[in-house]
């Protein structure tokens, strides 16, 4: 797109050599802003990059970068590559398009699923679009690396990947092709294994840190990746895919449901009293029977019926507490547990719902670890009408196994510190792995150690999802009025609104100050769009761009700017000498956190 003017008409002392790399007028680019929310969009930074001109939806999960867009995640890639860099790794860049065959070698070709996508090429070989690229990688140590002389090394790539989720959504957050940074790490040993993990573990901390993103890392499952040791990074934010439990004193976060809760015995031991039953008319739950008996839920234990792979198993919790079944399936060694209805409960008991009990229950039974320390309490009768009361743990009854099966909740104490929990949710956009031998052992990747014996590459994985930190840092820096970018990440740190576009003073002003900010190394973008104030006060809220200055009558009058953080709304007038100087001192304070 070419200015209006001719540029061979522009006299040559008016074109600014500092300005030419990059030129951001808001007149001259393409920075296509909505009014409207797009109906497509289901969450925050998804309406929000459609809105502020970042993406346009090409198909189903797939989107282009408009330059905006594209502005914003380069900030992100030049981090990461910094970082990276700083950790000693090395960038290299892998194919796209990758052959069956490799990825029939590690079995991955038939166990990936429909997220892969494979197909024939012109001469009918079998190919894929590559989700990944551990195989690839593999496939160059075994040829490239022969000596423990080349380890440790850690390559990585910033790409484009391709996985054909079933159910693409909430835009650069699940999208079906997506710009990642995956790094692989080969070592002699596991030990020098778990020193490249801890050096990509700080590196990433330094990466989310200088994003100036809220986050934490979490332990986590490796998943269909595979491997013995995993952290997930989480971006904290009101949206996200998973819900996290952190604590306010210390570093300690998981995922809920894998969040170990600390148990906290009653101090105050009792006399074990005589059991009794007592009758109970039609009260079946919780509540109804607490009113009944005018107790508190916590001295009562109630028994859920699971169907665990579909056999039947009870398992004891407190009456104020939540079964964890991530946990309960992790005990019981299954793929699947599911709450069994009324008529499995009396099909496998033989007791109507809500009276059931663990002394003389017919079912296998596990209790969670609370259960085992409480005193005197409340349980079902295993007869219709009827609860039992003084109720003890092994003089009453026994169970297979006692474990931590319940939810944390927020009023428990952090199992590291005994500090204060918080429950948030978390975006991951991070992963790393180490992985152990088994890639470099099904595609017989060795080299030759200091013993002169030929032996397998110990391997890690490192991936972050570039297109989805800068959907992340919208989820969890944004407001009614659009995006809030924090200053690492902002396409453009200052945008200059210029209000007097047919005014010769104000004209020159805003392009002197674009000018002597260019030159004092900002990122500027200058709306210099024959438009209202209110129509382009908006557009800068709606791009989050960190800070607006806004050239329009005071200067006339008094020969001040006016300057407006983004993120606080604070506004200051300075006069373009001052505003330069500010900016500079402020974005790079911001800069180097
Ligand atoms: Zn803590």
């Amino acid at each position: 797109m070419f200015p209006a003017t001719r540029w061979w008409l522009v006299p040559f002392h008016k074109i600014n050599p500092a300005s030419k790399k990059n030129d951001m007028r808001y007149s001259q680019t393409l920075l296509p802003t909505l009014k409207e929310t797009p109906a497509e969009a289901e969450v925050v930074s998804h309406r929000l990059l459609l809105r502020a001109g970042f993406i346009r939806k090409l198909t189903a999960g797939i989107y282009s970068y408009l330059p905006i867009g594209l502005a914003a995640m380069r900030k992100v890639e030049n981090i990461v590559r910094e970082e990276m860099n700083r950790a000693g790794a090395q960038e290299l860049l892998m194919p796209m398009v990758q052959p069956a065959d490799m990825w029939r070698e590690t079995g991955r070709y038939e166990k990936y699923g429909p997220e892969l996508v494979r197909f024939r090429d012109r001469h009918d070989r079998e190919s894929c679009l590559g989700p990944t690229h551990e195989e690839v990688i593999t496939d160059i140590a075994r040829k490239e690396l022969h000596s423990y002389r080349n380890l440790p090394i850690n390559l990585y790539q910033i790409q484009t990947k391709f996985r054909d989720e079933i159910r693409p959504r909430f835009g650069l957050m699940r999208g079906r092709e997506f710009v990642m940074k995956d790094a692989y790490s080969f070592d002699v040993s596991d030990e020098a294994a778990g020193v490249s993990y801890m050096k990509m573990y700080e590196a990433y901390k330094k990466i989310f840190t200088r994003c100036g993103l809220s986050f934490r890392a979490v332990q986590a499952d490796s998943g269909a990746i595979g491997g013995s040791f995993s952290h997930e990074f989480m971006v904290l934010a009101d949206t996200g895919e998973d819900t996290i439990v952190v604590c306010k004193d210390c570093e300690y976060a998981a995922n809920m449901e894998k969040a170990v809760v600390k148990l906290v015995e009653d101090d105050q031991a009792q006399a074990p009293a005589e059991l009794e039953k007592i009758e109970t008319p039609g009260k079946r739950k919780v509540d109804a029977v607490c009113d009944f008996l005018s107790i508190e839920p916590k001295q009562l234990v109630k028994t859920m019926v699971y169907k665990a792979d579909g056999k039947p198993v009870a398992v004891l919790v407190r009456g104020d507490r939540e079964v964890e079944e991530v946990k309960l399936k992790n005990l019981l060694g299954v793929a699947d547990v599911e709450l069994a209805d009324d008529k499995e409960v009396f099909e496998a008991t033989g007791v109507p719902t809500g009276y059931l009990g663990p002394v003389s229950i017919k079912i296998r039974t596990v209790a969670d670890q609370e259960v085992a320390v409480m005193q005197n309490f409340y349980v079902g009768g295993n007869e219709k009408n009827y609860h039992l009361k003084n109720v003890n743990f092994e003089r009453d009854f026994q169970v297979e196994a006692v474990a931590d099966l319940r939810q944390i909740t927020t009023s428990d104490p952090c199992p590291e510190c005994g500090g204060k929990l918080d429950t948030t949710e978390g975006i991951e956009v991070g992963h790393v792995f180490k992985l152990g031998t088994g890639y470099s052992e099904s595609m017989n990747a060795t080299f030759q150690d200091r013993d002169g014996k030929e032996k397998y590459f110990v391997m890690g994985c490192y991936g972050i999802g570039v297109s989805r930190i800068v959907a992340a840092a919208i989820e969890q820096n944004h407001d009614e009025n659009g995006i809030i970018f924090p200053v690492p990440l902002a396409p453009y740190t200052v945008i200059i609104v210029n209000l007097g576009v047919n005014d010769e003073t104000i004209n020159t002003a805003a392009e002197t100050l674009y000018r002597d900010l260019q030159t004092a190394g900002l990122e500027v973008l200058i709306d210099d769009r024959d438009e209202r104030p209110g129509f382009k006060f908006k557009d800068a809220d709606l791009l989050g761009i960190p800070y607006r200055v806004t050239v329009g009558k005071s200067f006339l009058k008094n020969g001040t700017l006016e300057i407006k953080c983004r993120k606080d709304g604070t506004i200051q007038e300075l006069t373009p000498e001052e505003t330069v100087r500010s900016l500079q001192t402020t974005i790079l304070a911001e800069l180097s956190k």
